[in-house]
């Protein structure tokens, strides 16, 4: 890269969004990552070093993405990366599933991945190159009782990819999603040994994911050797889906 490249990683403080921020920055992007709070951001600033800056980012927040994306902008830089991957669950079976539940997930992992993406695409449209990738997840396809809300984000992301890929792929951007299976993250430290022993029962690599793995796909993917990549799903689940 002659020019340094600007990206930015949503949910950054932790789990798989700190795996992707640190590959990014070992490949020689300039990498503002996301956290909820002023202490998270300044953990991820320490993580980075001279490769990076942490930021306070609350994706159901209009007014929080926009000053974040400000406070990118102040500093001259223009992202041509974008990875949305913050997410959140709020887990329970429809019947019981608050109207809240329901709409802090959709507009948290939706529609944070809405605001963020419009907030930047026009700077990788007057570049002329960009990547956007979106984390989705493997329930996105395979469904998950307890998860309506969830999975319905996630599939979400899914058509949001192939629609913005085919509206921006004129500009030399592309944009995809990476689906993990089950990954180790504090997300994961949720699940009883119970669920977790019946979901490796399932998973044909007999192991969970690490966040590494994650990144080490988005980093190919944010890649020129990846240009010819759009518009899909890259599923990264140790074979617990087959497309
Ligand atoms: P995690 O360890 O729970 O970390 C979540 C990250 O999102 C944190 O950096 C958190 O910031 C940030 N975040 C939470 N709420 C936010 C909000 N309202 N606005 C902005 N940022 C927010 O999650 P993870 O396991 O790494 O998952 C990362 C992504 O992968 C998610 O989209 C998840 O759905 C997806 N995924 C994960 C798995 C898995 O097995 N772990 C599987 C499939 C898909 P703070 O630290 O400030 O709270």
């Amino acid at each position: 890269m002659s020019e340094q490249r600007v990206a930015l990683v949503t949910g950054a403080s932790r789990g798989i969004g700190a795996a992707i921020a640190e590959r990014l920055a070992a490949d020689g992007f300039f990498v503002w990552g996301s956290a909820t709070s002023e202490a998270g951001a300044e953990r991820i600033t320490q993580a980075l070093g001279d490769q990076g800056s942490g930021l306070v980012m609350q994706l159901q927040s209009l007014a929080s993405v926009n000053a974040a994306i400000e406070q990118i902008q102040g500093h001259g830089h223009v992202p041509q990366v974008i990875i949305n991957n913050a997410g959140i669950t709020r887990d329970n079976l429809m019947l019981r599933m608050s109207d809240s539940d329901w709409q802090d997930v959709l507009d948290t992992n939706l529609g944070g991945t809405f605001r963020v993406t419009k907030a930047l695409l026009r700077g990788l449209v007057k570049s002329r190159w960009g990547r956007v990738i979106n984390i989705g997840s493997v329930v996105g396809r395979l469904g998950n009782a307890g998860q309506t809300n969830y999975v319905t984000s996630k599939a979400g992301l899914e058509g949001f990819t192939r629609s913005l890929a085919l509206e921006v792929g004129s500009r030399g951007i592309t944009v995809n999603a990476v689906a993990p299976g089950f990954i180790e993250t504090d997300m994961t430290d949720q699940l009883t040994d119970l669920q977790r022993g019946a979901m490796l029962e399932r998973i044909p690599l007999g192991r969970m994911g690490q966040a590494a793995e994650i990144a080490a796909l988005v980093s190919f993917l944010c890649s020129e050797e990846a240009g010819y990549i759009t518009g899909q799903t890259l599923q990264v689940n140790g074979g617990l889906f087959l497309v």
